[in-house]
């Protein structure tokens, strides 16, 4: 009976693409009987020259003592083995030094509420007692002023922009800097350098979190500041229709991209709750984000409704969470605000400004 060792020697001599011994190229063999299955594992793009070899071996196999069959196959070799890419080396932003955690709100589209969402998560994290600040870094529309009815202008103190401070939290917002009148084209080129001054000139002082409202989407602006904030996750806003989450999909992979710690995903406009008779209906068929964060192994972190009560508070520049905290619609920002807390306190520290090389 042939052994594996004979049928290696049967390949002696015998040359693969680019002239390599092909008994190195040898992955697998099995003997049964007279009959031999060998695979042989080459690069796919050269899938023409490793079939004359792979003829080769198998007349060869096929000729040793004790054989009588040979199959020989062609696996696709595994990539070359590439060492990781070092993560980004991020800038120590002396501004941020001093913040345990900062947390990015993001979505994958404009509307979803992920505004709405940062307010409430923040004024919920204040809740627990925390020292919060907002940063509103939404150039496109910023949603901060309007949120917590702030309409004057920061001041500057040793160079540096003092933030505003609306129900205990202190808010800094691309709105108190621009006029919202100028007209986005002009916006644009004033994007990068307004957010370099957000990030690098604002006085937080100590904060437990900053809770950063991201611009929607996932684009240059948004991938700039992932990369240079050392971010402690991220919380993702999605509506339960399929093409927000398809964009909410995007967002997921841009901060798992960055190697930013998820902390979830959040349905907003869950279900509807009627304001009349309190019935509770499922307009953009319901669940759709947590069975996508269950698909793409991050938590699902709740649900909020789709509610009057959120938008008229909003409106009226007293988030739900600030104007009725007792309310089941703010109940659902608090248990948010808890979940991200203790998330934050249980994860392995990762965004500490220390780790990042300066
Ligand atoms: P985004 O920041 O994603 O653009 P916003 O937070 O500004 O979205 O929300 C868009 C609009 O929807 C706002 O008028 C807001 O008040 C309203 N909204 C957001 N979430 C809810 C909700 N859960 N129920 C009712 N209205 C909501």
């Amino acid at each position: 009976m042939a052994t594996e060792a004979d049928i290696l020697k049967t390949l002696e001599g015998l040359y693969g693409p680019g002239g390599a011994p092909l008994a190195g190229a040898v992955s697998g063999i099995n003997l049964s009987g007279a009959k031999a299955f060998v695979s042989l594992s080459g690069d796919p793009s050269q899938a023409q020259a490793w079939e004359a070899a792979r003829l080769a071996a198998e007349r060869a196999i096929k000729a040793a003592p004790g054989i009588e069959q040979a199959v020989v196959t062609l696996t696709a070799e595994r990539a070359p083995r590439v060492e990781a890419p070092p993560p980004p080396q991020r800038k120590g932003i002396p501004a941020l030094e001093k913040i345990r955690f900062i947390v990015a709100v993001a979505s994958g589209k404009g509307g979803v509420g992920k505004s709405t969402t940062s307010a409430n998560l923040a004024l919920g994290l204040a809740a627990q007692g925390w020292r919060v600040g907002v940063l509103d870094a939404d150039v496109y529309g910023p949603s901060m002023p309007r949120l917590f009815g702030l309409t004057e202008k920061p001041t500057v103190e040793g160079g540096k922009l003092a933030p505003l401070e609306a129900y205990g939290l202190k808010i800094m917002s691309m709105g108190f800097l621009v006029d919202e009148n100028i007209p986005m084209v002009w916006r644009g080129p004033m994007v990068s350098q307004a957010i370099s001054q957000m990030l690098g000139e604002v006085v937080w002082g100590e904060l437990d979190a900053l809770v950063i409202d991201m611009p929607p989407g996932t684009g240059d602006v948004q991938l700039t500041i992932a990369q240079q904030v050392p971010l402690a996750g991220a919380v993702i806003v999605s509506t339960p229709q399929d093409l927000a989450l398809i964009d909410a999909r995007r967002a997921v992979a841009m901060f798992q991209k960055v190697e930013a710690p998820i902390l979830g995903v959040i349905e907003n406009m869950s279900y509807f709750l009627c304001p009349h008779c309190g019935g509770r209906s499922e307009i953009f068929a319901h669940g759709g984000a947590r069975h996508d964060a269950e698909q793409m192994g991050v938590s699902f972190l709740g649900e909020a409704p789709l509610d009057m009560k959120i938008r008229e508070t909003s409106d009226a520049s007293r988030p739900v969470v600030a104007a009725e905290p007792d309310s089941p619609q703010a109940a659902v920002y608090l248990n948010l605000a808890a979940k991200v807390k203790t998330l934050l306190e249980t994860q392995k520290r990762r965004a500490a400004p220390n780790i990042f090389v300066s």
